[in-house]
């Protein structure tokens, strides 16, 4: 689906959210103003002029089975809202799930990932068990018709279907997230993009990823990440 850019708006965005971004990093440390940075993103998507428009409901999971990619900031965010909500017997369940489903990825590239459907192992009883917590991704993942998210479920083979979108909800989540990522990037903090599922698997079986992160070196020693520019960073250049 074409957009047209409403790059006022985008620019306000960057500038605000990368404004705090800094600061709160430098003063709060990383994860904590990670987790500030969440809750403005779920506030900015909610305040999105167009936000109506979503068909996006409590119990429709159709994307929770499609490929996600995470930083490592929300990995360590996801593991301690995990440590801080979960019952000893759904960490059980949600850890043995990540495992297997990182031992199915690992050789499959990106393109490969997105034409398997491969079930979140946060989705449970068709909730999110880590809403508060999501990552970035599923944050912005959103559709004004379900439809589309259905039929790119039932055909993973096929790349062309594109559920349609509400534009400034997308413009407005994408730009939340890049002033984030770069403010991120320049205190000198790891910003790869990894799959969830084998980032996860990582952290979990290396416990000093975490130190690595904080100490601002690579967290993952054998999972290959990808600096990939964000949509808008670009503008605010
Ligand atoms: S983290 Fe939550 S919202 Fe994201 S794919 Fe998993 S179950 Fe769905």
């Amino acid at each position: 689906m074409e957009i047209s850019l409403d790059v006022p708006f985008v620019l306000r965005v960057l500038s605000e959210e990368r404004a705090l971004a800094q600061r709160e990093i430098r003063e709060l440390g990383v994860l904590r103003a990670y987790e500030n940075s969440r809750e403005r993103h779920d506030a900015r998507i909610a305040a999105a002029p167009d936000v109506g428009t979503l068909a996006c409901r409590s119990g429709c999971t159709w994307c929770c089975h499609f490929s996600v990619d995470v930083r490592a900031v929300e990995v360590f965010g996801i593991l301690d809202f995990v440590e801080r909500t979960l019952t000893p017997e759904e960490k059980a369940r949600v850890f043995s799930e990540i495992r297997a489903n990182s031992a199915r990825l690992k050789d499959m590239d990106d393109m490969e990932r997105m034409r398997h459907n491969v079930k979140c192992p946060f989705l449970s009883a068709g909730r999110c068990s880590i809403y508060t917590a999501r990552p970035q991704t599923c944050r912005n993942y959103h559709a004004t018709d379900a439809a589309g998210c259905q039929a790119s479920y039932e055909d993973p083979e096929n790349l062309e279907i594109d559920p349609e979108f509400a534009p400034l909800v997308f413009q407005s989540g994408g730009a939340h997230v890049d002033a984030f990522t770069r403010a991120m990037r320049e205190q000198g903090y790891d910003t790869n993009v990894y799959e969830l599922n084998s980032a996860l698997a990582a952290a979990l079986s290396d416990p000093r990823s975490r130190d690595r992160f904080e100490a601002k070196s690579a967290p993952f020693k054998k999972l290959p990440g990808d600096d990939v520019p964000g949509e808008f960073e670009d503008l605010d250049a």
